[in-house]
């Protein structure tokens, strides 16, 4: 293997002043946990406001990096050679075979600096000589390189550490903020499109993910609870693992459906299960419940609707997603690979119950009317829907 470590560079959680050591823990123990599935084994390791990884013996490489571009809080990812200290002939041999295996011949045209540090500075050599020194055998082996200090295109680090680290390419990572660094939250995960994405954007602010999911048996199948299953496995491949709690909604749906106008069935269903995601919320601990909705997507998220459906929560709802166009959902939830599980075309508790025209513009005076007619029954079906809930622990497919 070429590599044997990887120097991980992550941005804003460099400067979080005296809270700066708790970003930094959490994230060297979020990067343990990415790794564990990795074939090989690591250890993880802070150095002078430095993250290492340090393979132990032969692993995969591929797999090392896929994880560690899902791991919030990383910026970049540098696969670092590290070499004994065995002499400066020694080093500068081996920084030309990297630089040479690093690129095919044909491509060994481009302006280069060295940048060496001694973090001993028991060694020999000034960094300054170092570098020079360095570029001067580069430019030997590899005549067609030129030297450009100023605004080279590719930065060689030579750093002169117990072991000497030499490395040139960063790979980016996902940014954001380590997970477990921001409090919980609760999201209310369906199987479409927005909601994973939602998770996701949430989840890369630092925040541990929850999730409520509500199902209609026998009207939706254990196909579509199965769906979403799944894209919660996807979401915790970055967001970590995910309490996920799967709530029967069927006699709350059936008897909404029974009592109340069906242009108002979507709205009033929807602020039951704010209510019921709420009560979970509470349980877990979360600081706010997450959804996917964006203005005016569909007539549950007209501006009207959403101040209805949101008067129900005591908690902050955020909804990351509210500006987004479709599209740009799309685009995101490809990125992160949820979008092919999303499409999968398994029906949806909302979509069948729904009404042919429903109300766009929802009054809260009409709903609240609507929702006298189930004072009878409501409050014994949702005790039965959160005793009968099932509460499963999610863990990121691999
Ligand atoms: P999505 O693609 O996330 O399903 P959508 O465009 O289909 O979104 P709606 O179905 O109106 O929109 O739902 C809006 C939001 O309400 C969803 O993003 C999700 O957060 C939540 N939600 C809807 N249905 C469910 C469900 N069955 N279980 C849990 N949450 C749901
Ligand atoms: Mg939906």
């Amino acid at each position: 293997m070429l590599y044997q470590a990887f120097l991980i560079k992550y941005g804003e959680i460099g400067v979080k002043g005296k809270n700066r050591h708790i970003f930094e823990d959490t994230l060297v123990s979020q990067i343990g946990n990415a790794l564990k599935p990795v074939d090989g084994e690591f250890t993880v390791r802070k150095e002078n406001g430095r993250i290492y990884v340090e393979a132990r013996g032969e692993y995969d490489y591929d797999e090392a990096v896929e994880a560690l571009s899902c791991v919030f809080g990383i910026v970049g990812i540098c696969p670092v050679v590290l070499t004994e200290d065995e002499g400066f002939e020694e080093l500068a041999k081996a920084v030309v075979n990297y630089v040479g295996s690093e690129f095919p011949e044909n491509e060994l045209c481009f302006t280069f600096k060295v940048v060496t540090r001694r973090a001993r500075k028991n060694y020999p050599m000034e960094s300054m000589e170092v570098s020079a020194a360095i570029g001067e055998k580069l430019l030997e082996a590899y005549p067609q390189l030129r030297v450009d200090v100023h605004s080279p295109q590719l930065m060689i680090h030579i750093e002169i550490r117990n072991k000497i680290n030499i490395y040139s390419r960063t790979i980016p990572g996902p940014g954001g903020m380590p997970v477990g660094t921001a409090g919980r939250a609760m999201l209310l995960l369906s199987g479409g499109i927005d909601s994973p994405v939602a998770g996701y954007m949430i989840a890369k602010r630092g925040v541990k993910i929850d999730a409520v999911y509500f199902h209609a048996p026998p009207y939706t199948s254990e196909r579509a609870k199965q769906k979403v299953v799944d894209l919660a496995r996807i979401v915790a491949k970055y967001a970590g693992p995910i309490r996920l709690h799967i709530i029967n909604f069927t006699e709350i749906q059936l008897y909404i459906y029974d009592k109340c106008p069906h242009d108002q069935l979507t709205i009033i269903m929807r602020r039951y299960m704010m209510k019921l995601a709420e009560h979970f919320a509470h349980e877990d601990e979360d600081l706010g419940l997450i959804t996917g909705e964006s203005i005016g997507q569909v007539a549950s998220q007209t501006m009207q609707s959403l101040a209805v459906t949101n008067e129900v929560c005591t908690m902050p709802v955020y909804r990351p997603l509210i500006g987004f166009d479709k599209q740009d959902i799309i685009d995101l939830s490809q990125k992160i690979g949820t979008y092919e599980t999303s499409i999968l075309p398994f029906e949806d508790c909302c979509t069948i119950f729904v009404a042919k025209h429903p109300v766009t513009k929802p009054n809260l005076k009409s709903i609240y009317k609507s929702e006298t007619h189930l004072t009878e029954k409501i409050d014994e079906l949702m005790q039965e829907a959160i005793e009968t809930a099932e509460t499963i622990r999610v863990e990121q497919m691999g």
